[in-house]
């Protein structure tokens, strides 16, 4: 017999008032955690040195960054956020209002552009990497165009080289929002080694684990060395403005748990290409739930598990994602709502959205990372085929 047959699932429900799926939740975050050995080795080495006016564990971590994404220089920042803010505000056009961004998208990047004092401009996706489409960029590139501020989708990397390119003939720089493609490639070339900008978190719930923390790879040294000085609050001055910079600098301590964690970075994505293969095998006979796979030509993580939970599916999306999150599976629908969706108390443009307005009903995020077991991954496979025969259970209200 299976470990989880209809029936013992049935019985474990805590709809149905049994104890329940995950006597812990599991979520949809990384949460790698590294060896407390390790840690405690680079703290004990490192944490009350210096070097080059920076603390030693900091430059160390740097170091180690920019040698990985085989970048020229390596900027650390406080959060990822901060990092933004920074590279957005030192990179954009001066005297411009606007910097353009996707709606489908991390949740806060709106508020990124304006806390560099700028306007957002959402634009729409490409229905077929679901990141934000070259052409929706190009046509929404106006007189008040600052910056462009791409951002990789959470699978697979967004149009770099066509990005690259529509940002020079049209005279816009832009910048890489590249959290979530952290060690993958594009035509087997590292993101993080293009050169412009590449904004990179070290978020607990990220692929390296610096329990908070993010940075700058460029290749533009000038700039390098804006970011730097802007990280410790101080006037950045340029021929034609200057900016005061914030407070963004760097703890040695999140350096020690991040340099830790890239020594085991293997370990970590072994993991994450197992939980992988275990829902490309389990959701292979599901009709109705297409997983969005990792092109495997390419490096990549295979950090997030992202599943279409298309019409043929006897539930839609958000009925199937509150269904999961009431048996402590923690599914999140992706990206949602849209940034375009959302209220503001500062000024938003919002340019066309068909394509995004078609895919934001429709994709979900599975829990994975390194606190989810293929047991687990199994189970959820299990829940997901009892909501396909079952349809009627979760589209009634509970009992
Ligand atoms: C998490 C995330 C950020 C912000 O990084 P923090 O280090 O949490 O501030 C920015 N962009 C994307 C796409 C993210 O997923």
């Amino acid at each position: 017999m299976k470990p989880h047959s209809e029936t013992s699932l049935r019985n474990r429900l805590k709809r149905l008032g049994g104890p329940g799926l995950f006597s812990v939740p599991i979520s949809t975050s990384n949460l790698y955690t590294p060896e407390k050995r390790s840690v405690l080795r680079y703290l004990e080495e490192g944490f009350e040195k210096q070097s080059d006016q920076e603390p030693a564990l900091c430059a160390q971590l740097a170091d180690r960054l920019r040698r990985y994404h085989d970048s020229e220089y390596c900027v650390l920042f406080s959060t990822g956020f901060w990092a933004l803010v920074s590279a957005i505000k030192l990179k954009a056009l001066p005297g411009k209002s606007e910097v353009i961004i996707p709606s489908l998208t991390y949740r806060r990047l709106a508020d990124v552009v304006f806390w560099a004092g700028l306007t957002p401009v959402l634009v729409d996706i490409d229905p077929a990497d679901l990141s934000i489409s070259p052409q929706a960029i190009d046509r929404n590139i106006g007189a008040e165009t600052g910056l462009i501020l791409a951002v990789h989708p959470i699978v697979n990397c967004c149009d770099v080289s066509g990005i690259l390119a529509l940002s020079k003939r049209r005279g816009v720089p832009v910048v890489f929002d590249a959290v979530e493609s952290a060690h993958e490639t594009v035509s087997g070339k590292r993101i993080g080694s293009f050169g412009v900008g590449e904004v990179f978190s070290l978020h607990a719930s990220k692929l390296i684990n610096g329990l908070e923390g993010g940075y700058v790879c460029t290749n533009d040294a000038a700039f390098a060395a804006s970011l730097k000085i802007f990280r410790t609050g101080a006037v950045v001055t340029f021929p034609d403005e200057s900016h005061y910079g914030l407070n963004g600098l760097p703890h040695p301590g999140h350096a020690a748990f991040a340099l830790a964690a890239l020594d085991e970075l293997n370990k970590n994505i072994d993991h994450n290409r197992t939980i992988y293969r275990a829902y490309q095998k389990q959701l292979a006979s599901l009709n109705g739930i297409r997983l969005l796979k990792f092109d495997e030509q390419e490096q990549t993580s295979y950090k997030n598990i992202v599943v279409e939970v298309q019409d043929n599916f006897p539930i839609n999306r958000d009925a199937l994602c509150n269904a999961m999150n009431s048996e402590s599976i923690l599914a999140r629908k992706h990206y949602s709502p849209p940034l375009h969706q959302k209220t503001y108390s500062y000024s938003v443009a919002i340019r066309e959205m068909q394509q995004t307005e078609l895919a934001e009903a429709r994709y979900l995020n599975l829990p994975c990372g390194s606190r989810v077991t293929p047991q687990d991954v199994s189970t959820v496979c299990d829940f997901i085929a009892f909501a396909a025969s079952e349809p009627e259970f979760f589209t009634s209200p509970a009992k």
